[in-house]
């Protein structure tokens, strides 16, 4: 994610496919369906025939439904011989059909219609938080209305529990200011942190001030990485300036997330408004400040005096993490840090889980495929924790496991840290995982 291309750019790099079929092995979609329409050759040869003049962006239903249930998982990109970026070729071959045929609903309707508007997004946490708190979701199911509505009904399956404050709530009571100061850190709580996983963002807010990190949080918009994989790119720059701006006004010496979407896309700013004259400069500033939590945590060496954590944990890692930014070790590194905690390793610990942010409300049906693939693996491993670093795929495996009937739980890196930390420091508590927040 980041850069836009110009057309001669972007023929450049998708004829540096030579079609060997390496992508065959890692692509997701091949691996469930076998079906060469679903590999990256075949995607970044679709494009291909536009440059070439055969088709029209958006003009072809099957050729842009093909380009459209790429996850943007990147697998391809990594064992590319050719270094062939599939998924930015996938997201330019979005802008051109959208400049085309205008924003799909869903784009225009959940990304620029709610997910560019903090308050649009609170209201509709709250109303699914009633929704669900009222048991009109039980009803709701058991009515078979979700059937009438087809794909749009199976949406309603991802929902996670919606908690009963928001990040931007929990503030007050959150943050302390430390005795002493080591660093400077702007905390990003993104959008699905801060509605929907609040509970990962005041973990990760105790462990950084357990440091001794003087921690602030900005009132921030969305990141923008879901409008650029629509191929959105001018909301997303919109949304990048406002968030450089909120950010840099707090001086920090180190922009921190907990969202390995958000991380992503906040280091890539710099690419992505590299070429504005104004916010060139501060988009790299900004960017080169940016740390996933997990990259922090480790560098600075925080993992001392950690009390013991009973529980066996599997780690899946997040496309964004593992090769949107090259981390895989470090948050490895945490969850092995913690004594009685016993990390065990599943197969394909790597592959996308399927969630890919609206991945799973617009293709249910792959999604689940791959999704059952990644419960499969960590049902190999006997683990009770599912550890990830990442809130869409936190809600993708938690629907994973009740999809599968597990007892487990779905838990970020730093929760476990916090628990950890917390009891390490308070000499004589007892410390015990729990499945119950
Ligand atoms: S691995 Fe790269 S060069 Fe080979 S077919 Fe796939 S996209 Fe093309
Ligand atoms: S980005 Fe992922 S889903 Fe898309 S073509 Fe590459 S491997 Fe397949």
């Amino acid at each position: 994610m980041g850069k836009e291309y110009s057309l001669q750019e972007l023929e450049k790099r998708i004829l540096r496919c030579n079609r060997c079929g390496t992508c065959q092995d890692v692509c997701p979609t091949y691996r469930i369906t076998g079906n060469e329409n679903d590999v990256a050759r075949s995607r970044v040869r679709l494009a291909r025939l536009v440059l070439e003049g055969k088709y029209q962006w958006g003009e072809e239903e099957q050729l842009t439904a093909n380009l459209n249930a790429c996850l943007l998982c990147k697998a391809c990109v990594a064992v590319c011989p050719a270094n062939v970026p599939t998924d930015e070729i996938v997201m330019e071959a979005r802008k051109y059909t959208q400049q085309r045929k205008g924003l799909p609903p869903f784009n225009r309707i959940a990304y620029r219609g709610v997910f560019s508007h903090n308050k649009r997004l609170a209201l509709l946490t709250r109303v699914i938080r009633m929704y669900q708190k009222s048991g009109m979701n039980r009803v709701v199911q058991r009515s078979g209305f979700l059937k009438l509505l087809k794909d749009w009904g199976k949406a309603e399956d991802l929902l996670p529990p919606m908690p009963a404050q928001s990040l931007g709530q929990m503030l007050p009571d959150l943050l302390r200011p430390p005795a002493s100061t080591t660093l400077r850190v702007v905390f990003f709580a993104g959008c699905a942190i801060n509605f929907f996983y609040s509970r990962i963002g005041a973990a990760s807010i105790r462990v950084l001030q357990a440091n001794a990190c003087q921690v602030a949080v900005p009132e921030v918009g969305c990141c923008g990485g879901p409008h650029q994989s629509g191929g959105d790119f001018s909301e997303a720059m919109r949304l990048a300036k406002g968030n450089i701006d909120r950010v840099l006004a707090q001086r920090p010496d180190v922009i921190v997330s907990d969202c390995a979407t958000c991380s992503s896309v906040l280091k890539e700013y710099a690419a992505l408004l590299g070429n504005d004259a104004e916010y060139g400069p501060r988009s790299a500033e900004f960017s080169a400040k940016v740390r996933d939590i997990n990259e922090l945590i480790v560098e600075k060496g925080w993992l001392r005096d950690l009390a013991p954590l009973a529980g066996r944990v599997s780690y899946h890692d997040p496309c964004h993490l593992a090769r949107g930014q090259g981390i895989t070790a470090a948050p490895r590194t945490i969850l092995r840090s913690i004594p009685g905690l016993e990390m065990v390793e599943m197969r394909e610990a790597d592959m996308c889980c399927g969630g890919a942010g609206s991945y799973g409300a617009l293709h249910p049906d792959m999604s689940r495929r791959i999704l059952d693939r990644k419960m499969g693996n960590f049902k190999g491993t006997g683990a009770t924790i599912l550890a990830t670093s990442c809130p869409s795929c936190a809600m993708q495996l938690e629907y994973g496991i009740r999809r599968h009937g597990l007892t487990a739980s779905v838990m970020h890196p730093m929760e476990l840290l916090a628990l950890s930390c917390e009891k390490g420091r308070a000499p004589g508590a007892a410390a015990q995982t729990s499945g119950e927040r």
